[in-house]
């Protein structure tokens, strides 16, 4: 897939609107907990500021009631470490397309650095209003989108927007490439053998991703509470374990087309289960086939993990995507974080999705030791199902 790329744009001493995403987590005091997004657009950034730009920085935060300001969903703790980070002042208007952003907008010299207020506070921004794209694009002459997280969103300032922008005056940003060329390498041309480590909750929330990957991989490995739909389609007695029974039927099919295609496809052999889905709860290794009645599986066990070692042993290509286990409670992590272990080590390209799995490799401390960490989790889940993005398909040559 080629994008129109910010390296081919003209940029040079031009007003730039950036469309980033700077949805980062912050504590109750307004702390930014992990600031990956924000350090991962300060390429483009520093890009255009050697260009010579006028720079109108753009994104949203949180989830604050549409069209009302509230200042704990304000944008100025990314104001003042997007300061820190690119050591020029970065301004930060009080409004999105009011009076003080226009105003600011208007007067931004070369070199400066302007942050619009939080794109939600606007009530058009997520219903893609074609007035609110047009004022937003009326701000710059040159759009850049390097917010993948919300690529997968027909929202204003990503969608609408690119509509007021010829293909000489809009393009891709760092990121946004990277996060694209990575994911088209991985489906298009990976070096084999191709493993996909796939888990998290619900069958239902990754079958369009699991359909497409099925003819692109060489394995499949499951985990996570999706792996029970698979284990009932086999026969299995699986306890209270999480389960989808409306899509036992698909899951049996997804696995006969696996064996159609030659696709290895595991599943766990023993699994961590609980009396009850809490942290004091009694626990017992089992095996998959012999988990009891009113237990539920809440990680993947010992016996999984060795055997999933193996099976990565000899693959050049890893995605992951979806924990586990229940990682957010310590005793039903230990599966992923062996697993974060086991694709940290590995000889291999390893590619780690958004959201959650994100998450869980940087908490157990391996994120350095991944060739491609995505910074949305959404929006490449998306990709995975084989989907053109609306925040990328109008930047496309
Ligand atoms: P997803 O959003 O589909 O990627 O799923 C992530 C969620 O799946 C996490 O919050 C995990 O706690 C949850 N999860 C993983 N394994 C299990 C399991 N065996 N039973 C219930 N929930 C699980």
């Amino acid at each position: 897939m080629k994008l129109l790329s910010i390296k081919e744009c003209d940029v040079f001493q031009k007003k730039v609107f950036i469309r980033c995403d700077f949805n980062v987590p912050m504590d109750d005091f307004g702390n930014i907990t992990d600031d990956r997004r924000i350090r991962s657009a300060v390429s483009t950034i520093k890009y255009c500021l050697d260009q010579e730009c006028a720079i109108i920085l753009a994104s949203h935060f949180g989830r604050p009631k549409a069209g009302v300001f509230s200042p704990e969903d304000s944008l100025s703790p990314v104001a003042r470490r997007l300061h820190q980070l690119l050591k020029v002042d970065v301004a930060l208007a009080s409004d999105v397309i009011g009076e003080d952003a226009k105003a600011r907008a208007s007067k931004l010299a070369c070199g400066e650095v302007l942050l619009l207020e939080n794109l939600r506070f606007e009530a058009g921004e997520t219903k893609n209003d074609p007035e609110l794209s047009a004022s937003l694009a009326a701000l710059a002459e040159v759009y850049i989108n390097d917010a993948f997280g919300v690529s997968h969103r027909s929202h204003a300032s990503v969608a609408g927007i690119t509509e007021h922008f010829d293909n000489a005056h809009k393009a891709a940003g760092f990121l946004l490439l990277k996060e694209i060329e990575f994911f088209d390498t991985l489906l298009e041309r990976p070096v084999r053998p191709f493993a996909a480590i796939v888990g998290g909750s619900k069958v239902s929330g990754k079958l369009e991703a699991l359909v497409n990957l099925l003819p692109r991989v060489d394995k499949i490995l499951i985990g996570g509470g999706m792996a029970f739909t698979f284990l009932k389609a086999l026969g299995y007695n699986i306890g209270n374990s999480l389960v989808e029974d409306d899509l036992i039927d698909e899951a049996g099919k997804i696995m006969l087309e696996a064996k159609r295609l030659g696709v290895k496809f595991y599943l766990p052999v023993d699994v961590l289960a609980a009396e009850k889905f809490s942290a004091d709860s009694h626990v017992r290794m089992v095996s998959a086939q012999e988990i009891p009645d009113g237990w539920m599986g809440l990680d993947i066990g010992h016996a999984t993990v060795e055997l999933y070692r193996v099976v990565l042993e000899d693959v050049q290509t890893v995605l992951w995507n979806g924990p586990m286990g229940v990682f957010e409670i310590e005793k039903f992590a230990k599966g992923s974080n062996r697993i974060a272990h086991i694709v940290a080590e590995m000889n291999a390209t390893t590619v780690v999705g958004g959201g959650d799995t994100a998450d869980l490799v940087q908490r157990v401390g391996v994120d350095e030791e991944m060739s491609f960490i995505s910074t949305g989790g959404g929006a490449s889940l998306e990709l995975l199902e084989g989907k053109v993005l609306p925040g990328v398909k109008p930047l496309m040559k």
